[in-house]
């Protein structure tokens, strides 16, 4: 694996210069197509994007929106969600997905993630609507206080929706799928956005697909539901300076519909080299020693009570768990694409000290669990709630990923993780 001739001294977590310079003349053409034609809000180039993600999705309707957070509130307002309602979410995501539940006057309801995937476990949804659940007692949720369920796709990686949409129907709760990290992803041959009653897209520069600032897009199978998102993000309007109800200002810009327009036909080809970069860390991982299967490992801080800092890794302190392909592996009909590659270690903090010495971009998604934010105090939860997502905070560390990471620059990586690991 030591590659002698390497020359590599720092990686970044990210890097958008390799990207924009291999579509840089057809990206600059259609921005100055829109600055030709000066229409800035809800130009040609916004519904034509929307139809692109329709082809590209198979959704039956898209409406572009001006962030992914703001695809979120549209889907939870067309979803008619209400002061004290309750929405079942993870708390293992960006604070968005709860922001959105919250401005609403929704209740989020926290439940743990499945410590392999890092997504909303269907277990706990399940004895949560059935009323087992400590927290439902806690919070005392009758089942018509529950009215929708937002799980997250985190990492790229699709949560297990079968059952989490079973249980949905059986509840009657609809669906807003945040698939902020996971356009592009499938499970079970179905596309991420497509299966719950909304799916919520965003395109801030980092994600997948990155426009030039903040955008976003709903996309909606119900023709009724269609309707209300496209009139609620033009302040409820239709027509136009008539107003049923109070919507928001929340539009794709016109700029950003044509640079995402020109990227989309390239996605899968990066999701596809995003692949590519994980198999090779999963290899180089094997290597050099260093990798567990989650399966090995006793207890990932889902056993009860919460175990100690190590969260059940503390016999395997010179190992790291790299990230699982089970609803995202080709095998069952799934796409996992890798917006983040996530390992999991005991000795997190000490090995991003290491990466950074050694000039290795590196992040924490995310430090603080959503259930532990204290702007959710109010809602009474402890750590120990969710003890998965707890753990996963204490001990999940992003390494490097975007299509066009070099072999070198990810050998550098993986030996300076052993060399931190071993000393
Ligand atoms: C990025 C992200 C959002 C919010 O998207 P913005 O476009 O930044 O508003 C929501 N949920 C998740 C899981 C995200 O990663």
């Amino acid at each position: 694996m030591a590659n002698t001739t390497s020359t590599v001294t720092s990686v970044p977590l990210l890097d958008l210069n390799a990207q924009y310079e291999s579509i840089k003349d057809e990206v600059e053409a259609a921005i100055r197509q829109v600055l030709d034609h000066k229409k800035f809000i809800m130009g040609p180039e916004v519904k034509e994007f929307e139809q692109q993600m329709l082809d590209y999705t198979g959704a039956g309707h898209a409406y572009g929106c001006a962030s992914g957070s703001d695809a979120l509130l549209l889907s939870l307002m067309a979803a008619n969600i209400q002061n004290g309602d309750m929405v079942i979410t993870t708390p293992y995501t960006f604070f968005a997905t709860a922001g959105a539940i919250a401005r609403l006057g929704g209740i989020p309801v926290f439940l743990d993630i499945d410590p392999v995937t890092y997504n909303l476990d269907p277990n706990q949804v399940e004895d949560f609507l059935k009323g087992k659940h400590f927290l439902a007692k806690r919070l005392n949720a009758r089942a018509d206080r529950i009215k929708a369920m937002v799980p997250v796709h985190l990492y790229g990686q699709m949560a297990d929706m079968d059952p989490l949409m079973e249980l949905a129907n059986k509840y009657e709760l609809q669906v807003v799928e945040d698939a902020a990290q996971a356009i592009g992803a499938q499970y079970k041959g179905r596309p991420a956005g497509t299966i719950g009653h909304f799916g919520a897209f965003s395109f801030f520069p980092s994600k997948n697909l990155g426009a030039f600032g903040d955008g976003g897009l709903v996309t909606v199978n119900d023709a009724d539901k269609a309707e209300k998102i496209s009139i609620l993000r033009v302040h409820g309007s239709k027509p136009k300076y008539y107003h049923k109800e109070v919507g928001v200002n929340s539009r794709l810009d016109t700029i950003q519909a044509a640079i995402l327009k020109t990227k989309l036909p390239h996605l899968d080809a990066w999701s596809d080299a995003r692949r590519e970069k994980a198999a090779y860390y999963r290899r180089l991982f094997g290597e050099a020693g260093l990798s567990v299967d989650p399966a090995e490992v006793d207890c990932l801080g889902d056993c009860a009570p919460m175990s100690g800092e190590g969260c059940g890794m503390e016999e395997l302190a010179d190992k790291v768990v790299p990230p699982k392909e089970v609803e995202g592996a080709p095998e069952h009909g799934g796409r996992h694409i890798y917006h983040q590659f996530m390992i999991r270690t005991a000795r997190r903090d000490h090995l991003q000290q290491r990466l950074k010495e050694a000039n290795i971009g590196n992040a924490l998604y995310y430090p603080v669990p959503l259930h532990e934010q204290e702007c959710f105090r109010y809602l009474g939860y402890t750590a120990e709630d969710c003890p998965a997502a707890h753990c996963a905070s204490k001990q999940t560390l992003a390494l490097p990923i975007f299509p066009e990471l070099k072999a070198e620059q990810q050998e550098y990586v993986v030996e300076h993780i052993k060399k931190a690991l071993t000393e």
